[in-house]
């Protein structure tokens, strides 16, 4: 009995051992897999993510008047395999340690992650289109610094070819006018839809 007190009386004294948690902090492991979240700044509407999307999460909807798209992920039908984030080319798709999914049965279908995203006109043809985001372009044109790749990217895949085959027949050099439609071109990933 007297060891039983002693006991009791120690870990009385001590308080709990385990987490606080829901009233306190808790531990969240580095590399857990939470939350699924879009970067729109670097999204470009390529549409892996759904097509790798197991559980149906993802869903891409072009807008009524084509001046854009509207990107949805419903964190309800998540299951958290974190295949978005592994195949999107630009890694504007990622996973947070955010675990914290419990939530009133009213919010069910509130649970989404969602951006508009509106195409711009292509500087060389004037079609609509993704620009390609500018970090991304940055690290697509990196080895070849004579071309700018803040006005490379506001170019249409088909101008972005046309001066590719310009270029690659020696009609187009870099420095022979200032337009960009007019400058040395290399490929790029697909902005067009
Ligand atoms: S895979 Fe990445 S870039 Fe493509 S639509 Fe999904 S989030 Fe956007
Ligand atoms: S983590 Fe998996 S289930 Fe969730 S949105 Fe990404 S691909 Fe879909």
């Amino acid at each position: 009995m007297a060891g039983f007190l002693k006991v009791l009386f120690r870990n009385v004294l001590e308080g709990p051992s385990t987490d606080p948690f829901p009233l306190g902090a808790t531990f969240t492991p580095d590399r857990l897999r939470g939350r699924a979240r879009i970067n729109p700044e670097l999204c470009m509407g390529c549409g892996i993510c759904h097509n790798s999307c197991v559980a149906g999460a993802i869903n891409i909807t072009h807008l009524p008047d084509g001046s854009g798209y509207t990107i949805t992920i419903w964190q309800n039908s998540c299951c958290l395999c974190a295949s978005c984030r592994h195949y999107c080319p630009t890694g504007a798709m990622s996973i947070t340690s955010d675990w914290h999914s419990a939530h009133p049965d009213t919010d069910k279908y509130d649970r989404l992650e969602q951006h508009t995203i509106k195409y711009e006109p292509c500087a060389g043809c004037g079609t609509l289109m993704r620009p390609i985001p500018a970090a991304l372009a940055k690290r697509l044109y990196a080895a070849t610094p004579h071309l700018d790749p803040e006005k490379i990217r506001h170019l249409c895949p088909d101008c972005r070819r046309q001066e590719d085959a310009k270029r690659n027949a020696g009609i187009v050099t870099a420095t022979t006018t200032e337009t960009v439609a007019a400058r040395e071109i290399v490929s790029a990933a697909p902005t067009k839809y």
